[in-house]
């Protein structure tokens, strides 16, 4: 038998409202399916406010994406800025987050380039994030490297962020002081699959793949993790009706596959640490 799998659909880079937003929101909502809309706090529109307001709260849940998308040298986080900074930032964005969705804004962060420093995971640590969502490739030699990273309960090693994908975050709860129970903390439920193969600019020169690529992706994911992230930028769809139906041609067959659910992060979320508090 098949283990369950769930998945989750992560749409970057949410702020103004254009028609790749409104078309690929459009297959999810036409099928019934759950997307995670992560939205750049000083990025966010009025008018794109009042249009992702109006999606059935059922099926579409809000999460942080960084700030303001800016750079700082090694991503919007990852860089060299202090824990205050980055705390105040992200405090900031999420205030603009809760006004515009009110309880539909989960305390997610996705931070830009998937760059964060520790800095960055204490911030959202102190500020109660329940989850953060990065990239988790799970190739042997990211495997052994992130293996190693958990041994050492280490959130970077050698310079390069360590993925706890399905686990709490080091230092983030359950640790004596910690001022956390059981079932508390950070976990982090990153994204692992993607059907743009690698991102050029303009974005529609950026290469797709094909369904059955996706289809063997996804299968190669799910004989790895129970939980498998798929991440999207809904500006590299816009207009292009041939890549919208290969999205539509995956969200039907992995419909159709035994033991896959597709959730919300929140969900995800409640599932794993409900688990961890009976045990
Ligand atoms: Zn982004």
């Amino acid at each position: 038998m098949t283990p369950p799998t769930l998945v989750f659909f992560r749409n970057d880079d949410v702020g103004a409202l254009e028609p790749g937003l409104t078309e690929l929101s459009g297959l999810f909502l036409e099928r019934g399916l759950k997307l995670t809309q992560a939205v750049v706090p000083v990025a966010l529109t009025p008018q794109c406010a009042a249009w992702l307001g109006q999606t059935p709260p059922d099926l579409v849940e809000f999460i942080q994406h960084g700030y303001a998308h800016a750079w700082h040298g090694r991503g919007e986080f990852g860089g060299r800025r202090g824990l205050d900074e980055q705390a105040r930032e992200i405090a900031a964005g999420r205030d603009i987050l809760e006004r515009a969705f009110g309880k539909r804004f989960f305390p997610a962060m996705a931070f830009p380039w998937h760059l964060y420093n520790r800095h960055s995971i204490t911030a959202l640590t102190k500020l109660d994030f329940k989850v953060v969502s990065g990239i988790f490739d799970p190739t042997p030699a990211r495997r052994l490297f992130f293996g190693l990273g958990r041994v050492l309960r280490a959130n970077l090693l050698l310079g390069r962020n360590v993925s706890h994908h399905e686990r709490r975050r080091p230092g983030s709860g359950r640790g004596p002081g910690s001022g956390r129970g059981p079932g508390e903390g950070l976990l982090e439920l990153s994204v692992s699959l993607d059907p743009v193969a690698a991102y050029r600019q303009p974005a529609s020169d950026s290469p797709r793949k094909a369904l059955a690529e996706l289809q063997a992706g996804f299968r190669w994911c799910r004989r790895r993790m129970a939980v498998v992230g798929v991440l999207l930028h809904h500006a590299v769809y816009s207009g292009e009706k041939a890549h919208l139906d290969t999205l539509a041609a995956f969200l039907d067959w992995l419909a159709g596959q035994e033991g896959v659910t597709v959730a919300s992060l929140g969900e995800i979320h409640a599932r794993l640490t409900a688990g961890a508090t009976q045990g």
